[in-house]
């Protein structure tokens, strides 16, 4: 199976100095980037990005197509806590015609670890035979096992999507549109998760310019 995945200034921190999510990147189909300030880094570095994608923005955008078409999709959820991918489920059929969810599974803590349970979700997965695995499992765990489970796994494509299962099923709600439009989506999420996401954007707000400078510095 072949997957997505788009990378935000966590990813890219995430990704100094450690190998396997490197490898799960170098894997990937395509990489869409998630967020203006990777878009901005990356502008610097002289690479011009058109616009950003961010997975809670490609995942309704596939199915919004599919719908449009009156043409059909097969989806699979994996990931989010217990009962949220069935909610999720019930709203994608009720606002996309076409698309239906043929699979949900939340795996429990530490399911990666588990060949047992890494077993079962592939034999899931295959039974279902999705053209799209919605993969929400945060990163970088989610990249990394789809990358370990690439040649296993039998869907269409794989999209390491982050917290866009829960969006889907109204579990946590999006920044309004002017906000993400300047931008300000992670000022939004930092406020309605603070203990989770204030450590996450600080360091992110400190290392992610040193990383940057530091690239700019060896391409001269
Ligand atoms: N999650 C999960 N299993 C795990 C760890 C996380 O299903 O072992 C889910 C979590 O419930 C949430 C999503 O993964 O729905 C990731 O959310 P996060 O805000 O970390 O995503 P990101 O910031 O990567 O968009």
């Amino acid at each position: 199976m072949q997957y997505v995945v788009t990378p935000n200034v966590d990813h890219i921190l995430c990704l100094q100095g450690n190998e396997s999510f490197q490898c799960a990147y170098a894997n990937a189909a395509l990489v869409l980037t998630d967020g203006k300030p990777v878009r901005l880094a990356l502008l610097m570095l002289g690479y011009t990005i058109e616009e950003t994608v961010p997975g809670s923005d490609l995942v309704p955008a596939i199915f919004s197509k599919v719908s449009d078409k009156q043409s059909s999709l097969s989806v699979f959820l994996l990931g989010a806590a217990p009962g949220v991918a069935e909610r999720a489920a019930t709203a994608i059929h009720q606002r996309w015609k076409g698309v239906d969810v043929v699979g949900t599974y939340s795996p429990p803590l530490g399911f990666e670890f588990e060949s047992s349970e890494n077993h079962k979700i592939v034999e899931m997965v295959n039974s279902a035979n999705p053209d799209v695995l919605v993969v929400g499992l945060g990163a970088p765990k989610q990249e990394l096992w789809v990358y370990n489970h690439a040649n296993e796994l039998h869907a269409g494509v794989g999209l390491c999507v982050g917290a866009t299962i829960d969006f889907l099923a109204g579990e946590r709600m999006r920044a309004p549109v002017w906000m993400r439009s300047v931008g300000l989506e992670w000022l939004h999420r930092m406020l309605s998760q603070p203990k989770r996401l204030v450590p996450r954007y600080v360091k992110g707000a400190i290392f992610f310019p040193i990383i940057v400078l530091r690239q700019l510095v060896s391409m001269r």
